[in-house]
């Protein structure tokens, strides 16, 4: 987000001229006093707040006077309120497009206010190049156009480096078949001379020339044999190194960052592009340079046998020049639309794939497959578009590049009429000739095969420089974990700057139980994901027994932590493994123990295989109760301290939610739980319940006490109450309400 945009020297000298200080934040915004469309410009110096309205400062407020900001959310508009001096200013107002920016102006100024200011970063999130204005490829920061080509060659024979043994094996195998390649047209001129065309030429002569030819041909193809093997080898090994490097960077990758990715992107990524770098230097880089040596070595002998017949085969390069770069660009924007359009075709058929249950559960199969057959065709469109061009213009481009062996053949047939040339050296010299021939070609076709994979490269580059969240991990400590957790001021939002959760004070003792309670948004679930460290706090700490969590060592902290969700992803594999999951050296007893607590013992030696039943991906195979009290087994394995319930038995029918309340009854008993509930009921045993508003805690005690205190909880297990009520009266009525409770569940009484 750019929080220092370009004012421009006016509106920098107008503030410079009044001794309104240096600037260090300054956002643009839209809408003016009267309400009509300007350009503004909101500014904050090192000393005050600045409006700047049509060229005029219109408002200037000294920081130190400033006693409360807010930035005003309106339908499609928004306004800055400032209070200093007991008096509140509107000092701008803006349409939707520059919220973003000034929810971060009022956490700017909301620090000036508390004394706490800090530098917020400016950064660019547009969709367009800052150098040249092009757009950067789908779903990346990466312009064609302007990227550091040179530095990425350069990263790529990098990671290619602990190969280079077979890299240069292939070297010698190609300069060899360069040398045989070589050869063969001077074998090929002396049969013709001294057997062919020649009277005194015998048989024998003959065969021998015939049987070099033949071993040439041998050799050559041995040696392509062997290339092929070795750079497959090499290349893969290239491949296999980056798709795990890029894999490892994903699973360290925090999930804020993730959530800003899509799946299908990331996957194209990790198969796609990494395979085409690998096909490139497989294919295209490693013979770059043989192709280099070997077209230089052809054109010293075609110029050193006749320099005449050589200048004829250039005679068309210069056209060839001008078309193909003419092309290039063209034969660019192709296949870079190809490639959007792929990735659009994967995206989406993630997405349906990943929505099949609810596609199915609509009947919109024919939907799904409307959607999939638009991108589809998009891409079939596209394929046959750049084909046919490229199927057209590289047949001419290189017509046009072998145009001058029709010279070479008039004017060195005349040689050969004219008795001045044999017949031999005339074929030596075309042979020669489309050695050329067969290079340029190649070197025509490189720019398309060299911009493919540099695409991918910066793709791939673009995962691997992102800043891993997962920093001096080794450098963690692993204290005892007993439970006893403490959130001090803790702040944070998925956004820096809209909080979620604000200024969140709570200390909860070992083994205490606390049941989050509150409005639907009001940040619950967002405050166990930091309990979790899915994220990092922005402002105060979570401290577990006295350490910070951020200084624990993460995987030690997790294996500390038994987590059962509403939706419990089980993993294609046995309940084993399943179970095993949380603590993968645990024994089979340490597995039915688990199983045993969590009431899934007897369904699981029901089934047919036990403990060795294959779930199936996503564990479909299971219903909804028997995969959550697979999911409490897999929480209580490792015997964790902290224990976070998410809606644990809010889809499950009332009968197995008894089952599911008396296995979670078992597994918090001696450990710190945080457990979010909307069925009320289910929170009966929690020490104290916490109400949270808006990210802050609004109420705190036990149910009585809240009750009493007929606040925001009451409300809400009141109005469970009349929901159950109308709920039953429908049963006993034999309405739709069908024979399971409400999702409010009975109230606690
Ligand atoms: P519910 O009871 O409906 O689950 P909750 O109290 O658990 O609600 P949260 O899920 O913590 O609420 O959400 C709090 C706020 O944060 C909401 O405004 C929500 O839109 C926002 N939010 C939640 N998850 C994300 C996310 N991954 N990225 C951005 N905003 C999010």
């Amino acid at each position: 987000m750019i929080l220092r945009c370009d004012t421009g020297k006016v509106i920098e000298d107008l503030i410079e001229n009044a001794s309104l200080g240096d600037i260090v934040y300054s956002v643009p915004y839209d809408i003016d006093a009267k309400g009509m469309f300007s350009e503004n410009y909101f500014i904050v110096t090192d000393k005050s707040l600045v409006s700047v309205s049509e060229g005029e400062v219109k408002y200037v407020l000294p920081k130190a006077k400033i006693e409360k900001v807010k930035a005003v959310e309106l339908v499609g508009a928004g306004r800055l309120e400032v209070t200093s001096d007991g008096e509140c200013y509107v000092v701008a107002k803006y349409t939707a497009e520059y919220m973003p920016q000034f929810a971060m102006i009022e956490r700017i100024v909301q620090e000036v206010i508390d004394g706490e200011e800090r530098a917020h970063e400016s950064f660019d999130e547009s969709k367009r190049c800052p150098n040249c204005g092009r757009n950067y490829l789908r779903n990346t920061r990466i312009c064609p156009e302007c990227s550091d080509k040179r530095g990425m060659v350069k990263r790529v024979a990098k990671m290619a480096a602990p190969c280079k043994n077979l890299y240069i094996i292939i070297l010698v195998l190609f300069w060899l078949n360069s040398a045989v390649m070589l050869l063969a047209p001077e074998i090929q001129k002396r049969m013709i001379n001294e057997a062919i065309t020649n009277p005194n030429g015998s048989m024998s002569v003959l065969i021998f020339f015939v049987v070099l030819t033949a071993l040439c041909n041998i050799l050559t193809t041995a040696i392509a044999i062997v290339r092929r093997i070795v750079s497959v080898k090499a290349s893969n090994r290239l491949v296999k190194d980056m798709r795990k490097e890029v894999y490892t960077k994903l699973q360290k990758m925090g999930i804020g960052k993730l959530e800003g990715k899509k799946t299908g992107d990331m996957m194209q990524r990790i198969n796609r592009d990494t395979m085409r770098i690998g096909h490139f230097i497989q294919n295209i880089g490693i013979m770059a340079v043989n192709e280099i040596i070997l077209f230089l070595s052809v054109a010293v002998v075609l110029f050193a046998y006749n320099w005449k017949m050589a200048v004829l085969i250039l005679v068309p390069m210069p056209f060839v020049v001008v078309i193909v770069n003419k092309v290039r660009h063209e034969v660019r924007r192709r296949y870079h639309t190809q490639w959007r359009k792929m990735d659009k075709m994967t995206s989406k058929l993630n997405d349906i794939l990943n929505g099949m249950r609810v596609v199915k559960a609509f009947g919109r199969e024919n939907w799904a497959i409307e959607q999939f057959s638009a991108v589809a065709a998009d891409v079939r469109e596209q394929n046959i578009s750049n084909d046919r061009f490229s199927g057209t213009i590289w047949p001419v481009v290189r017509f046009l590049v072998g145009f001058g062996s029709y010279f070479v053949l008039l004017y060195g047939g005349s040689l050969v009429v004219k008795a001045e040339m044999q017949l031999g050296d005339l074929m030596q010299f075309s042979t020669y000739a489309s050695y050329l021939y067969n290079r340029l070609d190649w070197f025509a076709m490189l720019p398309r095969h060299l911009s493919e994979a540099a695409t991918s490269a910066q793709r791939v580059f673009e995962v691997l420089d992102e800043e891993s969240d997962y920093t001096n991990e080794e450098q963690k400590a692993c204290p005892e974990i007993k439970g006893d957790i403490e959130f001090k001021d803790v702040t944070f939002g998925y956004k820096s700057y809209r909080s979620v959760i604000k200024n969140f004070s709570l200390h909860v003792k070992e083994g205490e139980m606390i049941g989050l309670v509150g409005h639907s948004g009001a940040g619950k679930s967002t405050l166990i994901n930091l309990l979790m460290r899915l994220y990092d706090v922005d402002d105060g700490e979570i401290t577990i027994n006295g350490n910070n969590l951020k200084d624990i060592d993460r995987a030690y902290y997790k294996h500390n932590l038994g987590i059962v969700l509403q939706e419990s992803y089980l993993f294609a594999g046995s309940i084993l493994s399943n179970i095993c999951y949380a603590k993968p050296d645990a024994t089979v007893d340490d597995v039915i123990r688990a199983a045993k607590i969590a009431n899934a013992h007897d369904f699981i030696m029901r089934l047919p295989n036990g403990y060795d039943t294959y779930v199936g991906e996503k564990g479909y195979r299971l219903s909804g109760g028997e995969r959550q009290r697979i999911a409490i087994a897999r929480a209580v394995i490792s015997d964790p301290k902290i224990l976070i319930l998410d809606e644990a038995t809010a889809s499950v029918d009332t009968e197995t939610e008894a089952q599911i309340q008396e296995a979670l009854g078992r597994l918090v008993k001696g450990r710190t739980t945080f457990a979010i509930a909307h069925r009320l009921s289910t929170l009966k045993n929690a020490n104290r319940l916490v109400v949270l508003e808006e990210g802050r805690i609004a109420e705190v005690g036990t149910h009585k006490e809240l009750m009493d205190r007929d606040g925001i909880y009451a409300g809400l297990v009141k109005a469970q109450r009349t929901m159950n009520a109308m709920n039953f009266n429908a049963d006993e009525g034999g309405g739709p309400g069908g024979r399971r409770r409400g999702p409010g569940g009975p109230p606690p009484r």
